[in-house]
């Protein structure tokens, strides 16, 4: 696909060698690029048609006509149209109006939503810091910036040249024509694709400044594109990195979602923290990594690593994950830290643990949402984790009911798949998941005449060294199936 992108580009290029300015846009005709009309979502093709209809410019934009043309499925299909958003809804009766900070349609077919923006013109330069700005564009001006630059509204419509200006990136700056099936570079993006680059469009700093989540997305398309950032791009991030603690944390929590949760977790997490960005999404984590801190049960590095390997596997392989796993993994080193802690205050183990769950959660929430929805079962994973040794009795079933089992059995596999010694206890729960009743009361007797010593009622009792129960085994951990939301 890139080779085909590659002689494309050069077609282009020396289309406009005699000119002396590059000229923009460089229309690609469809004979000369690779995304085929088979290629789109039929609904998507379908909304671009009845737009059209309608008497309205509509082109695919954005990260489906970019991941197509560097040969990868694109995640979602983005229309952009002169309509305003008020006539794509009247034109669609599945449709719904979206979003105040940007107001857009979600046009929705069965499970699958086609989202329509209209061409936006860029209000850097107009309106900044003015909440009272006057209404002046014909279309309906409606822009509003924060103190500290950052776009709080941006509904100032334009027409498409402006609206290519306004994108992030040269290469989300290209326009799908379905009606001749040409490909418009505003930007100089398919160039940037043939030397996999990450450009920004304009002034960098002045386009973080308006939006400092675009730093975020120049890493999230690094980690998934393999890509480099071009060097002016990359040259102010660690230095406004800190603009991130203006931007509302619900929206850094869907940020952290599509940076960590999507496939390229263990390359995203690295670039995050080499551009110094992880600090303002995690910074409880990041401080403890910083600091070098580890005990005897826990690497927080190896572990998070581990973590995020365990999505990136389970995305790669098609199974679904959950974002209050990769929240629960990105959290467990500062929750240890802070049970240590609170124990060595005197605090006995489980109160211990619940009073950490709720620091580490307080001081998180301060930086990117935790939904409820989602930190309820992540309480739930953590507290499982001192709970899964105390299998004596009638305990390991009632375990195995308990709706957080699959979750929290992974998480205890990547516990120990990072290095923490638990007795072999991820196999004996693999050995008694599967196991006939006869082998789940074998695995019971097994561990029984020393766990009640160990992990039993009758605390007071002397600890005895613990023998071998014989389950332990030097295999790797077979990994568990699909859990979901
Ligand atoms: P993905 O594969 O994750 O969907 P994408 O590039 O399509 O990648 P979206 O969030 O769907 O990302 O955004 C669609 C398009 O809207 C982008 O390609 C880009 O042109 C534009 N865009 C999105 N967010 C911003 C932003 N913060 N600033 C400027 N343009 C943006
Ligand atoms: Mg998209």
């Amino acid at each position: 696909m890139l080779t085909g992108l590659k002689s494309l580009v050069r077609k282009a290029t020396s289309l406009f060698a005699s000119l002396k300015a590059q000229t923009y846009p460089i229309i690609i005709p469809r004979s000369e690029h690779s995304l085929s009309r088979q290629d789109l979502s039929p609904n998507a093709v379908k909304v671009l048609y009845r737009l059209n209809k309608a008497g309205f410019d509509a082109y695919l934009v954005g990260g489906c006509v970019r991941d197509h043309l560097i040969g990868i499925e694109p995640k979602d299909f983005d229309v952009v149209t002169n309509a305003t958003p008020e006539e794509v809804h009247s034109t669609f009766s599945n449709s719904r109006l979206i979003g105040r900070r940007f107001k857009l349609v979600h046009v929705t077919f069965g499970r699958e939503i086609i989202e329509v923006s209209t061409f936006r013109a860029n209000s850097a330069q107009d309106d900044s810091n003015d909440e009272n700005a006057q209404n002046t564009s014909l279309k309906g001006k409606d822009s509003a910036r924060s103190a500290h630059g950052i776009v709080l509204r941006d509904n100032v419509y334009g027409n498409i040249e402006e609206d290519a200006e306004r994108r992030d990136f040269t290469f989300n700056a290209l326009y799908y024509n379905v009606q001749d099936f040409s490909i418009h570079d505003y930007c100089g993006g398919l160039k940037d694709i043939e030397n996999k680059q990450i450009r920004i469009i304009g002034d960098a700093r002045q386009r973080y400044q308006e939006d400092p989540v675009r730093m975020l997305r120049a890493i999230r398309f690094a980690g998934k594109l393999g890509f480099e950032l071009e060097a002016e791009t990359a040259a102010p991030i660690k230095e406004m990195a800190h603009l991130l603690d203006h931007i509302p944390p619900a929206r850094l929590f869907e940020e952290v979602l599509k940076l960590l949760g999507s496939g390229n977790g263990i390359e995203t997490f690295a670039l995050l923290r080499q551009y110094g960005l992880f600090r303002y999404l995690f910074p409880d984590t990041d401080a403890l990594l910083q600091s070098g801190w580890k005990r005897n049960d826990i690497d927080p590095e190896a572990f998070i690593l581990q973590g995020l390997k365990n999505t990136d596997d389970r995305i790669q392989s098609g199974k679904t994950t959950a974002p209050y796993f990769l929240y629960a993994v990105l959290l467990w080193p500062s929750v240890s830290l802070r049970h240590e802690e609170f124990q060595a205050q005197g605090m006995p183990a489980t109160p211990a643990l619940h009073q950490a769950a709720n620091m580490v959660l307080d001081n998180q929430v301060a930086s990117t949402a935790i939904p409820r929805r989602f930190s309820t079962p992540m309480r739930e994973i953590w507290d499982m984790q001192y709970r899964l040794p105390k299998r004596y009795g009638k305990r390991a079933f009632l375990l195995l009911e308990h709706p957080r089992f699959r979750a929290a059995f992974d998480f205890l596999l990547i516990r120990e798949l990072s290095g923490t010694e638990l007795d072999g206890l991820g196999d004996w729960w693999e050995n008694f998941q599967h196991g006939t009743e006869n082998q789940q009361r074998d695995l019971i007797k097994s561990i029984d005449s020393f766990s009640k010593d160990k992990e039993g009622p009758k605390k007071r009792r002397p600890r005895r060294r613990r023998k071998s129960n014989g389950n332990t085994s030097e295999t790797a951990k077979p990994q568990s199936e699909t859990f979901d939301e």
